[in-house]
């Protein structure tokens, strides 16, 4: 094999690298915001949470109200009551006391039930909040682990890219524009083998020549098709 040629296949090791870590690097925000994505669900469990409880104390308000305003009624009524010399007066406003504190009682039962209601939906609120920590904890630790992760390997490109630089300085200036093009046009894989007489970039039958001037390795050979660079497998 051509000295060039061998020397051109390590570059091209190298480059091929600092390819697929500029791949994964560039996957890492969408791993991140995918890691990020988790907290949704939870975040919507603590909300619906949130929103059933305050829906129950201000039911709970309400009776409450309720309640109140029927007993200043109740007060008022027996104070009529109180005053009235009138007997079928002091009988109907009788009436109405017996109404209203029956009222009152009932609304009393529903304040029971919703406090108990609210216990509950406290405690399921307080549920969805600890799930999203913990939600939230594990997150934490994919971040970290993806940073760790982007650090890395631009560690590693930096590594790469030094050794690159110096293996690139080292080949003929006249070979390393062609290279560098074909790099950029060919998918990464400016340097290809020859296998059973095809090029290994493009798999078309090579001529002749082609395939002898490869075999030789005499010269810098490539494929009269997409012009990558030959080496003999
Ligand atoms: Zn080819």
């Amino acid at each position: 094999m051509l000295e060039d040629v061998r020397a051109l296949l390590v570059l091209q090791d190298r480059d091929r690298r600092l390819l697929s870590l500029a791949k994964d690097l560039e996957k890492l925000p969408q791993d991140e915001a995918r890691a990020q994505g988790k907290l949704a669900a939870d975040n919507k469990s603590v909300q619906t949470a949130n929103e059933a409880l305050v829906e129950c104390e201000l039911q709970l308000k309400r009776i409450e109200l309720d309640a109140g305003a029927r007993k200043t009624t109740i007060q008022r009524l027996k104070v009529q009551q109180f005053e009235t010399r009138k007997n079928d007066e002091y009988q109907a406003l009788g009436n109405e006391v017996v109404r209203y504190e029956k009222e009152v009682d009932e609304l009393e039962t529903k304040e029971l039930e919703l406090m108990e209601k609210i216990d509950q939906l406290r405690a399921a609120h307080k549920e969805a909040e600890a799930k999203r920590a913990k939600t939230q904890v594990l997150i934490n630790e994919d971040i970290a682990s993806i940073r760790q992760r982007s650090e890395r390997i631009k560690q590693e490109q930096a590594e790469i890219t030094a050794e690159r630089d110096q293996l690139a300085a080292a080949i003929p200036e006249s070979i390393i524009p062609l290279y560098h093009r074909l790099m950029k046009t060919k998918d990464g894989l400016a340097v290809a083998p020859m296998h059973d007489g095809k090029c290994g970039g493009c798999h078309m039958k090579l001529i002749a020549s082609t395939v002898v001037a490869v075999q030789t390795g005499k010269e810098l050979a490539r494929c009269e098709d997409c012009g990558r660079i030959l080496y003999a497998d």
